[in-house]
């Protein structure tokens, strides 16, 4: 269900009061889950102009590079109707393939539990990527393009984890509210940090769920113990639609003494009409077994 929530009047990253300073506007709204994946979570009145200018080039790399060829195929909403064109590689050689030739794949980072909460070393908490094809016509990227093989561009993962910390962040600040907390993410989010630090709080499940048929995406949050103090943990699944797309979870935040905090309550991004559902097991497309190199891997 479309909720859009109390108007926050701070910029949620940064603390800032205006939108810019040259400016009379309010300050920008947030989508807790981005409008290009169909997210319907609003946040009024909750970024600056600068850290919606570092949040949109995130979404950016995100949703109009990697993921733009699925979100096409599975019909999610778009504001930009001319980034139709991708890159494939060939060696050296780039060859840029229309949309609607491109090999589309759903990818997303797929990890164990936050090191910071199961104090694993990060090395061995290495997360690895989750990947569902719903097209790879190879004939016809041969046939069009001359391509015999391919590799798309490297997954960029950082990005994708900064995107998925600004998920929970901006959920948390919604959900609790602008000082009701302390954050853990913004900081990351903002770049403002080493890179590697964001992993150590970001994360996921490695449950593997069936396609949910009532929504496209789901969110919630949980209190935890962590330094002998109370925490947030955000737990979401995007294209929940998708069998076996995977849970994240990001440690989001630290509760402040004498807040009383509401009960958590599981956001549900649209309702059950408007969702195409993905079964385990299903093909989608023209599907060729050629060999072809994707993310290093021979399928
Ligand atoms: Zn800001």
């Amino acid at each position: 269900m479309a909720t859009t929530y109390q108007p926050v009047g701070v910029c949620i990253y940064c603390g800032e009061r205006r939108y810019a300073e040259d400016s009379k506007r309010r300050l920008a709204e947030e989508h807790v889950i981005p409008f290009g994946l169909n997210g319907d979570l609003m946040l009024p009145e909750a970024s600056c102009r600068k850290c919606e200018r570092i949040t949109g080039r995130i979404e950016s790399v995100v949703l109009r590079g990697t993921l733009l060829a699925s979100r096409s195929i599975l019909g999610l909403q778009s504001r930009n109707s001319k980034d139709k064109v991708l890159p494939l590689y060939h060696g050296n050689r780039r060859v840029m393939v229309n949309v609607d030739d491109y090999p589309a794949m759903l990818v997303m980072p797929r990890g164990p539990t936050p090191p910071v909460l199961s104090g694993v070393h990060i090395d061995k908490a290495a997360g690895d990527i989750w990947c569902r094809f719903f097209r790879r016509d190879t004939e016809l990227l041969l046939r069009k393009y001359g391509l015999d093989r391919f590799s798309p561009p490297p997954f960029p993962a950082d990005v994708f984890r900064r995107g998925m910390a600004k998920i929970a962040h901006s959920f948390l600040m919604a959900e609790l509210g602008m000082g009701k907390f302390r954050p853990l993410l913004n900081l990351a989010i903002l770049n403002q940090i080493d890179r590697h630090d964001i992993f150590y709080y970001l994360g996921g499940s490695m449950e593997i769920l069936d396609e949910d048929p009532e929504c496209l995406h789901w969110i919630t949050w949980e209190e935890v113990q962590h330094n002998e103090s109370r925490h947030f943990l955000v737990k979401f699944r995007l294209f929940a639609n998708v069998a076996e797309s995977p849970v994240h979870l990001a440690l989001a935040g630290q509760a402040l003494e004498g807040v009383v905090y509401p009960e958590p309550v599981t956001k549900k991004v649209l309702n059950a009409e408007n969702v195409k559902v993905f079964p385990r097991g299903a093909k989608f497309g023209p599907f060729s077994e050629t060999t072809i190199k994707l993310w290093g891997q021979r399928v």
